[in-house]
């Protein structure tokens, strides 16, 4: 049964995508079996795994909105071994199309994904910047959220209104959602505000921690314009051996939690 992550912040720009796309490959390399589920309109997971394609126009949009099953619309990549829900800017749409629902709006994507839960070990959702529906959405689909959390000045402020959003959301859609873990981006050990941030981060949650924080890296932020992830791109690179340090994490504490 498969393990629902949602990767979250409603700030745009923290490394939400980048981690998505590294974390569902590094697992896809360690044997798992992944689904990549891009929910932002922007469609960045899509196009930097090199999923986009003109020819088919299916995506999370259908998912949601219409009758369609993932079955119907993943897409199968070899490398990254990895299947993927594409997303695009018909997404854009769906929260107000959605709003307009009586019943059910916050359940759309649970309900599609609860159906292929026996096909993966892990589902990982690149949910959008926003607090709005969509990420509604993602959350109450979601078993736990990994956040992602940028080593800059205002790191901490954005993080206590996700911190209820999850409140809220454990109160009325999803009491079991939990928080799988805090992620370091864009970590650079020379410069006193990175160690800063990592301080407070520690602090406020802990042992939630992920010991491998991601630096920033010059790799990472090209493996998307030639649709890779960073371990096709450049395995040997700093950014690749965080991202495998992660993924191991990960699948770690989930096996534990298994046993
Ligand atoms: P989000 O999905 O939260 O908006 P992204 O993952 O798209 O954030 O990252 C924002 C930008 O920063 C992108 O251009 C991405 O390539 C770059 N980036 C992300 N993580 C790193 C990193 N560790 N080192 C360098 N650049 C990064
Ligand atoms: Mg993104």
């Amino acid at each position: 049964m498969a393990k629902i992550i949602a990767i979250s912040n409603q700030k745009g720009g923290v490394g939400k995508t980048t981690t998505s796309i590294n974390l569902a490959s590094g697992l896809g390399y360690l044997g798992k079996k992944v689904l990549l589920v891009d929910f932002d309109p922007q469609g960045n997971a899509t196009q930097g795994i090199g999923a986009s394609d003109a020819n088919s126009k299916l995506s999370v949009y259908n998912l949601i909105m219409e009758d369609y099953e993932v079955n119907q619309i993943k897409k199968k990549i070899q490398n990254p071994p990895l299947d993927i829900v594409p997303a695009n800017i018909s997404l854009a749409g769906a929260d107000l199309q959605m709003a307009q629902y009586d019943t059910g709006k916050e359940e759309l994507l649970k309900v599609k994904l609860d159906k292929v839960r026996d096909q993966y070990d892990f589902i990982i959702i690149d949910c959008p910047p926003s607090l709005g529906l969509l990420n509604t959405n993602a959350l109450t689909a979601a078993d736990s959220v990994i956040i992602p959390v940028q080593c800059e000045y205002y790191a901490l402020e954005g993080l206590m209104q996700l911190l209820l959003t999850i409140r809220l959301v454990q109160q009325l859609f999803n009491e079991k959602l939990e928080i799988e873990g805090v992620v370091l981006t864009m970590f650079d050990a020379r410069t006193k505000l990175s160690l800063e941030v990592q301080q407070e981060v520690r602090k406020h949650f802990k042992e939630k921690v992920y010991k491998s924080f991601i630096p920033r890296n010059v790799r990472l932020s090209e493996s998307p314009s030639r649709g890779m992830s960073i371990f096709e791109y450049d395995v040997r690179c700093e950014g690749a051996k965080a991202y495998a340090g992660l993924a191991a994490e990960v699948e770690k504490a989930n096996r534990e939690e298994k046993e």
